[in-house]
């Protein structure tokens, strides 16, 4: 019999229970004992609905992040942590810097975040130095095992691994984290003695970094942990999942575990090689479903390929969707608006899990048994293969006819820049914003009762033109060079464009955790992108008209869109972003037609969508750069192209970012001191950069002597015919009271500048 089993499964609730549970929590509106309770209901709400399985995860509910939660399961707590506080509020004042909002309450710094893997889950790094040493705190995971028990399930514990665990931290002295493992290890016994007391038969050891260029060192750190931690019971299932295990292939094999599992999905190539290599005693668990996307599961496809595979493995073989289901939305059932056809081929975590139990019983007990579900299974597959929703072949022809001209300019740009100082004037250090101002209570109350349809089509446009037009006359009277029309009429920089491309879906509940309760709901990518009609032409002339000073067009790049949207699988992402790129392109045009002369592409995500293996960087680099050029190049000289990147780690990518060729480039560095800036300075970037002065995500206001030492230190790096002031990026999140005297400074800045240096 075929083993069904599950990593993880999402922890925010349908509705998003935990999200409000929490804040709730944190503006002191429910008592701790309150917040348990939610928690403890989503936790059994969420194993019933995995109850099918042979084994329930348990310890991958987080109120927060499992990252974290592995800290203070280890007691690697920072030392500014008020020790006296429950482990719940030091939890939430490590992730938060606080955790309540009651002005007793200590104020600390809060743990860095950073991305989980490729995802958009974002982790609290653990922190490590000299003095770090770990011992077992494990009294909240083990009331989850005995919780799950009581109520009658077989369960599989999860931990994150010794390994992954310090790799994922940072050292905050010189402290090599391998120095740490010894000491780690005796824990991670600890634990494991724990969990057999518990009569615990199998863990689950997430160690993901498998997938990922380990050195000699590290790949001798997994040998060391597992023999360590070599012990029967509880058997270890060894986990890797998002890729290939490539190089780590044979390592991963033959680390003594009673499993291993690997994500069948991204690293469906690696399977035989690996059923070859396995030891005949280890069990091998295939992660079939993808748990990162939303696509129904081709289950007789599936089917057809594992039948010689479980032939070969028989009881060796578990079945598992391919990673922890944290990265899906919890249940298409939620969705009542969906287009039906469209969600006829969607599966959200619980429709996964029932996806994993067909395929599991299409084995076991042979097909018939299944019928039904797979011949539903089978029209979904074939009706999304042939709908005409999906694929135009109006796109289809305009996609082949992409050719190497449509990507460059028409001349370099320093010749381009020649024309485009003749044409603007601009005074040295121009001063400009990088598109939002802030999205004021008011604003977001007229959309919602526009969306609700009790806000007239017409008033509604009335509203808008009303923001652009306070927006722009502010902008004059504090003198800004270059003006931007404000996007108050844009709930979210990808979705305000999703929702007039054909080619794109949306949600009401398909909310994915992006770090605490902080979740996103992606746009879904179903069929071929086109641009029916001009999309920001109105409002960009609008705020044209009001002022003889440029305006910037404002739009998403094709890559952003991409990489914060669920994107189909029925063909490369390449070519995806192509489509995007194309209708970008067509909105480019027609702002340029309508007399814009400098135009704004977002490109906030390029770097999140890196591969994880160096190795496949340039070629990921190579058509995403190329689908930027495509939405942005079609243009005449004379129109300035302006990209933005919210972010400024640029040192292995510069060659790619300059390969861009936007005339301008606004970055984030303001808290980096400019020292970010080297890269450019290094590689001699060409064009022009406005490296952000002003620190957005905090609600201080600048002064003038900090943005005139920081653009300072900038003309230490860049020539300064080159550079820009702007802030770090958008002000949406900010509001006017911070935002009118920031922008001031800046332009007092600006004035400085001027003098100091022309
Ligand atoms: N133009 C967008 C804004 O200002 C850019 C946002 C971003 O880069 N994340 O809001
Ligand atoms: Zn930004």
């Amino acid at each position: 019999m075929i083993t069904t089993h599950n990593l993880g499964f999402p922890r925010i609730g349908k509705q998003r229970e935990l999200k409000f549970a929490l804040e709730s929590y944190w503006r002191d509106e429910i008592r701790q004992d309150q917040l348990e309770q939610t928690a403890q209901t989503l936790r059994n709400k969420h194993w019933q609905l995995q109850a099918d399985l042979d084994y329930v995860p348990v310890g991958d509910f987080s109120f927060y992040d499992h990252v974290l939660d592995t800290s203070i399961l280890l007691g690697n707590e920072p030392d500014r942590i008020d020790k006296e506080a429950s482990d719940l509020d030091r939890l939430f004042q490590i992730a938060r810097g606080q955790s309540q909002s009651t002005s007793f309450c200590q104020q600390s710094a809060a743990g860095e975040m950073t991305k989980w893997f490729d995802t958009n889950y974002h982790y609290i790094v653990p922190e490590f130095d000299a003095n770090t040493r770990f011992s077992l705190h494990a009294d909240r995971f083990l009331a989850q095992i005995k919780e799950a028990k009581e109520l009658g399930h077989t369960i599989k514990p999860v931990i994150l691994g010794p390994v992954s665990y310090l790799w994922l931290g940072k050292s905050k002295d010189e402290t090599d984290k391998l120095s740490l493992l010894d000491d780690i290890l005796i824990v991670y016994q600890q634990l494991l003695l724990e969990l057999e007391k518990q009569g615990v038969e199998w863990v689950q050891i997430d160690e993901p970094i498998l997938i990922t260029e380990l050195n000699l060192d590290w790949q001798n750190a997994f040998k060391q942990a597992y023999l360590a931690l070599n012990r029967t019971p509880p058997k270890i299932l060894l986990t890797s999942y998002f890729g290939q295990l490539q190089e780590n292939l044979l390592l991963a094999c033959e680390l003594p575990v009673g499993g291993l599992h690997i994500d069948a999905i991204n690293g469906f190539e690696e399977v035989n090689k690996i059923i070859d290599w396995l030891p005949a005693h280890k069990v091998l668990s295939l992660g079939v479903v993808n748990g990162r996307n939303i696509w129904k599961t081709d289950l007789n496809a599936v089917i057809n390929w594992l039948e010689p595979i479980h032939a070969r493995l028989k009881d060796r073989l578990w079945l598992a969707p391919s990673c922890s289901l944290l990265h899906v939305p919890v249940d298409l059932e939620s969705e009542t608006e969906l287009n039906s056809e469209i969600a006829s081929w969607l599966s959200f975590a619980v429709q996964k899990l029932a996806e994993l139990n067909t395929i599991a019983l299409a084995l076991n007990n042979g097909r018939e048994y299944v019928a039904k579900q797979l011949a539903d299974n089978a029209l979904a597959i074939t009706t999304r293969q042939q709908a005409s929703i999906v694929h135009n072949p109006i796109i289809q022809t305009r996609l082949q006819q992409v050719d190497k001209s449509m990507a460059e300019r028409k001349s370099n740009y320093s010749s381009r820049a020649v024309i485009q100082k003749e044409r603007f004037k601009l005074p040295a250090f121009p001063t400009t914003t990088i598109g939002s101002f802030p999205q004021t209570p008011e604003i977001r109350q007229a959309r919602k009762q526009y969306k609700l349809g009790k806000l007239d089509e017409q008033s509604y446009q009335q509203f808008i033109k009303q923001e652009i037009q306070n927006t722009v006359v502010l902008q004059e009277e504090i003198g800004l060079d270059v003006l931007v029309h404000g996007e108050a009429e844009r709930n979210d920089m990808v979705e305000y464009f999703g929702q007039q491309f054909e080619g794109y879906a949306f949600s009401q509940y398909g909310w994915v955790q992006s770090y605490g309760s902080r979740c996103v709901k992606p746009p879904i990518i179903y069929g071929d992108i086109s641009r029916p009609k001009p999309i920001t032409v109105e409002w960009a002339n609008y705020a044209q008209s009001l002022s003889d000073k440029p305006v910037k067009g404002m739009l998403t790049g094709p890559v952003t869109m991409l990489n914060w949207s669920f994107v189909r699988d029925d063909q490369p992402r390449s070519e995806t972003c192509l489509q995007l790129a194309l209708a970008i392109r067509d909105e480019v045009k027609d702002l340029e037609a309508a007399g814009i002369e400098m135009i704004q592409i977002d490109e906030a995500a390029l770097r999140e969508g890196l591969p994880l293996r160096q190795s496949q960087w340039q070629e990921y680099l190579k058509w995403a750069v190329n689908c930027f050029k495509v939405s942005a190049n079609g243009v005449s000289d004379q129109t300035q192209i302006h990209t933005h990147m919210c972010y400024s780690e640029f040192n292995d990518i510069i060659e790619a970012i300059a390969d861009m060729d936007a005339d301008v480039i606004t970055i984030e560095t303001s808290r980096s001191d400019m020292e970010l800036l080297d890269v450019f300075n290094a590689f001699n970037y060409p064009n022009d950069i406005g490296p952000g002065v002003y620190d957005i995500h905090s609600p201080n206001v600048p002064s003038v002597e900090g943005i005139v030492s920081l653009m300072q230190k900038a003309a230490e790096r860049i020539d300064i015919d080159k550079l820009w002031v702007n802030p770090d990026c958008g002000l949406k999140t900010r509001n006017w009271q911070q935002v009118k005297p920031a922008l001031q400074a800046m332009v007092d800045a600006s004035y400085i500048l001027r003098k100091q240096y022309i």
